[in-house]
C-alpha cells in the first residue's frame, strides 16, 4: 500500500475547503459488496438518494445524479440548456467563477463577466443594470457561484432572482452551490433559481465523484430546444431512467451507498442544525482571526462564508510556506490560496463532519503555526474561539426516543 500518512499516530486534520472528513459511518456504508446497477434492489437505493437529494436542494423538481466531479455538473448545466453563440452573464468572484467561465467559452458561449475585487459577492444591481441594457433580451443565463470557496463569500442568491424579475429578464438563473449544499441554507424552487449545481465532497461529507443538477421546470423546457452538443450529461435519458430508480449508464454505486447514508446523517441532524451548526463553527473562526490580528478576506459581514475561512496573510509572508509548517509540524492541511489571491491567502474549512473539538484542534494548529513560522500575529485565537463556543453552545442533538 502507498504510504499517504507521513505521521505515525493520531488522526490526520483535512481542514481543506473540500474534500471535507468523511463519517465512519459513511466509510462503513461505502464498504459493501457492490450490486448489480440494473438488478431488483439497486432501484430502491436510487430512488431513496434521488428523493433525499430533493430535500437538500429544497425543490420538487427532478434531480440528477452524475459519477463525476463538480467540473461535470457545471458542464452538464450549460450543455443541457444553451446553444452555440448564446450570451451567458457570468460574474467574477473568484477562482470558481473563473473556471466556470473557461469551461463556458471553451464550449463556444459567449461570456460577458461582470468584473469584481475577490473580497465581495455578486452585485445584484450590477447584473439588473446589464439585464436592463439587453434591449434584445439575447443574454440566455446568468450563472452565479453561491458559496465561492476561493475566498470565503456567499452570495445573497434571492438577490440577484430579485435583480432578474425587476429587470424583467427571461434569462435563466444558474447556480453553483458546491461549496455551500448542505452547509449554507439554500433554496432552489423559493430563490427560483433553474439550474444548481452541486458536489459530493464538500457539505454532503462523501469522497469526490459525484455531482448533482437540480432541474427547474424552465430549464427542462429550455433542455429540448438546447444544441449544445451533449451525450453522457444528457438529462433526457437520465431522467428516464431515474423515474424507477435507475440510470443510463453505470453509476458510482459505493458512492451512492455513502450518499444515501450521509443524507439519513443530515435529516437526523436537520437541515436547520446544520446551517446553525456551519455559521456558529464560521463565526468562532472569525473571532480567532480577529484575536490573531489577520484579516479576513471576506470584505462584508452580510457575506461571510459559512463554510470556510480565508485569511489574509501579513505582508511579505507567503501563505503556502505557512501551510507547509502547519502540514509538516500538526499533520493539519489547510487550503491554499488559488488564483489571484495565492500565497496571499491560507483558507480553513470548516464544513461538512465537524464539531467544536475538531475545529478548536484546527485553530490550535493554526496558532501553533503561525508562531513556528515566525508569521506576526497576537496569541489568543483559540481563547477567542472557545469562549464563544463556551457561551453559545451547541444543541445537543434530540434523539427519538
Ligand atoms: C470544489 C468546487 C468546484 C469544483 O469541483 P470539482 O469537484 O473539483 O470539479 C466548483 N465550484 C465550487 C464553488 C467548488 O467549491
Amino acid at each position: 500500500m502507498l504510504a499517504l500518512d507521513r505521521h505515525p499516530s493520531g488522526r490526520h486534520f483535512l481542514q481543506i475547503p473540500g474534500p471535507t472528513n468523511v463519517p465512519d459511518r459513511v466509510l462503513r456504508a461505502i464498504d459493501r459488496p457492490t450490486i448489480d446497477h440494473r438488478g431488483p434492489a439497486f432501484g430502491d437505493l436510487g430512488k431513496a438518494v434521488l428523493a433525499g437529494m430533493k430535500r437538500v436542494f429544497q425543490t420538487a423538481g427532478d434531480v440528477v445524479i452524475y459519477p463525476a466531479s463538480g467540473t461535470g455538473a457545471w458542464e452538464a448545466a450549460l450543455v443541457n440548456t444553451l446553444s452555440p453563440g448564446d450570451r451567458v452573464l457570468m460574474a467574477e468572484t473568484g477562482q470558481f467563477a473563473t473556471l466556470w467561465r473557461r469551461l463556458a467559452e471553451r464550449l463556444g458561449l459567449a461570456v460577458e463577466f461582470v468584473p469584481g475585487d475577490w473580497r465581495h459577492g455578486v452585485d445584484a444591481a450590477e447584473i439588473e443594470r446589464r439585464l436592463r441594457a439587453d434591449g434584445q433580451r439575447a443574454i440566455r443565463a446568468v450563472c452565479v457561484v453561491h458559496n465561492e470557496t476561493s475566498t470565503g463569500v456567499t452570495s445573497r442568491i434571492a438577490d440577484v432572482r430579485a435583480a432578474l424579475d425587476r429587470a424583467g429578464h427571461p434569462a435563466l438563473l444558474m447556480v453553483d452551490t458546491i461549496s455551500s449544499l448542505a452547509s449554507i441554507d439554500y433554496r432552489h424552487d423559493e430563490w427560483g433559481v433553474d439550474v444548481t449545481v452541486g458536489g459530493s465532497q464538500k457539505g454532503l461529507m462523501l469522497p469526490p465523484g459525484l455531482s448533482f443538477n437540480a432541474i427547474g421546470p424552465r430549464a427542462l423546457a429550455a433542455s429540448r430546444t438546447a444544441r449544445l452538443p451533449r451525450s453522457y450529461w444528457d438529462w433526457a435519458e437520465m431522467l428516464a431512467t431515474n423515474a424507477r430508480g435507475y440510470f443510463p449508464y453505470t453509476p458510482a454505486t459505493n458512492l451512492l451507498y455513502g450518499l444515501a447514508e450521509a443524507l439519513d446523517m443530515l435529516f437526523e441532524e436537520g437541515l436547520p442544525n446544520v446551517f446553525a451548526r456551519h455559521a456558529r463553527h464560521a463565526e468562532a473562526t472569525r473571532r480567532a482571526v480577529r484575536a490573531w490580528n489577520l484579516e479576513i478576506l471576506c470584505a462584508d459581514p452580510a457575506e461571510y462564508s459559512g463554510s470556510l475561512t480565508a485569511i489574509v496573510m501579513p505582508d511579505g509572508h507567503d501563505a503556502d510556506a505557512f501551510r507547509k509548517v502547519v502540514l509538516d509540524r500538526f499533520d493539519l492541511s489547510l487550503g491554499q490560496g488559488l488564483g489571484k489571491v495565492a500565497g496571499r491567502v491560507f483558507r480553513i474549512g470548516h464544513l461538512g463532519w465537524f464539531n467544536d473539538l475538531m475545529l478548536c484542534g484546527t485553530l490550535a494548529g493554526v496558532e501553533m503555526g503561525l508562531a513556528a513560522a515566525a508569521v506576526p500575529h497576537r496569541r489568543g485565537g483559540v481563547d477567542a474561539a472557545m469562549a464563544f463556543l463556551a457561551e453559545a453552545p451547541q444543541p445537543a442533538l434530540q434523539r427519538a426516543a
